[in-house]
């Protein structure tokens, strides 16, 4: 074991390395502290120490830099934290705090808020069974705001469709599942818009797939402009794309999609060489109804509307009532 030990850590003397039988040195000790305080900077780790006798509380060198503030212009007592811990999140740590006092033991992940207005991500795990003393509370913080920002790409990734920045398909249909089973609860209606680009074959044949893909990308630009935050739009397959908008009637959905497509059918498509082009969508438009038994039945009946706009001409919007 001590030589294990020298091997792995050649700074610290073979008598450090036997820690559970020989008393370290001042130095060896300070060496050890040096390396511990190196080790929690490479991987973002703190800790808290809180008498429960006094309520005074010790933060770590690195708990202060989590916190964007400094020893000597900062008291890391119970109120100055609860300050800094994010609005949304300060009922989870409230409840915490009782756990540690109440259990010893809490694990949680919360945001905090630095005095310049970052925010960053901490894991803290506390655990009061403090080997010398009953009365130290103990807890140790993980700066995670690297991981939380990937898992949020991630998550984002997941949710959108990779060419149009629009959501995908399974997003959608999960919202569309969502709404539905809100409405026949709370009546809250929703409607359904179903676009579809009208001959696009001859846009990649005229062309070429990029344009095509261009063309795309500047639809759903549209789209985002002209929706609103909370609506859902979703691409759901090759030029077809669904909107989601909630608490809208019917007749309000079809002013809606009528304004996209006439908007749409005004907009100059530029191709690499300076030519213009102009395209047309047909759009299908149904709401909630309580006689839908699944929201595939919804976006069926809106399917059938695109489709009777299709065979009527293109370059239309049909309603419930037109059909
Ligand atoms: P209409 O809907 O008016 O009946 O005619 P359409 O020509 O649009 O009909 P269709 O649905 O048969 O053709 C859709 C075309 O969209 C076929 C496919 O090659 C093209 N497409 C699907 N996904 C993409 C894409 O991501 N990029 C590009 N450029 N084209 C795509
Ligand atoms: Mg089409
Ligand atoms: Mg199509």
């Amino acid at each position: 074991m001590a030589l294990r030990h020298s091997i792995l850590f050649p700074n610290i003397s073979s008598k450090a390395s036997q820690v559970f039988t020989a008393p370290l040195t001042q130095e060896e000790w300070q060496a050890h502290t040096r390396t511990l305080q190196k080790l929690h900077k490479v991987g973002r780790l703190g800790y808290w120490q809180m008498s429960r006798a006094s309520g005074n509380v010790y933060w770590s060198e690195m708990v202060y830099e989590f916190f964007g503030v400094t020893p000597d212009g900062f008291v890391p007592d119970q109120d100055s934290f609860m300050t800094m811990v994010h609005p949304l999140d300060q009922k989870k740590v409230a409840k915490s705090r009782q756990d540690m006092l109440d259990i010893g033991f809490t694990d949680i992940k919360y945001r905090i808020i630095q005095p310049n207005g970052c925010i960053r991500w901490l894991h803290e795990i506390a655990d009061n069974t403090s080997p010398d003393d009953p009365n130290i509370l103990l807890s140790t913080l993980h700066d995670i705001t690297a991981h939380k920002a990937l898992e949020e790409k991630l998550r984002k990734q997941a949710i959108t469709d990779d060419l149009t920045g629009v959501f995908n398909r399974r997003y959608f249909m999960k919202r569309l599942r969502q709404a539905f089973s809100h409405f026949l609860r709370s009546e809250q209606n929703a409607a359904v818009l179903l676009f579809d680009v009208d001959y696009f074959k001859t846009v990649n044949d005229t062309y070429g797939h990029a344009m095509g893909d261009q063309v795309l990308q500047q639809i759903c630009q549209l789209f985002k402009e002209r929706f609103r935050e909370t609506d859902i739009v979703g691409r759901l397959g090759g030029e077809e794309f669904a909107v989601l908008l909630f608490e809208t009637s019917s007749e309000d959905a079809v002013a809606i999609a009528e304004n996209i497509r006439k908007k749409l059918s005004d907009h100059a498509f530029k191709t690499e060489s300076g030519s213009t082009f102009y395209i047309s969508i047909t759009c299908g438009v149904s709401s909630f109804s309580e006689d839908d038994p699944t929201e595939d039945s919804i976006l069926h009946r809106t399917d059938k509307s695109l489709y009777l706009g299709k065979h009527h001409g293109r370059d239309q919007v049909v309603g419930e009532g037109d059909n």
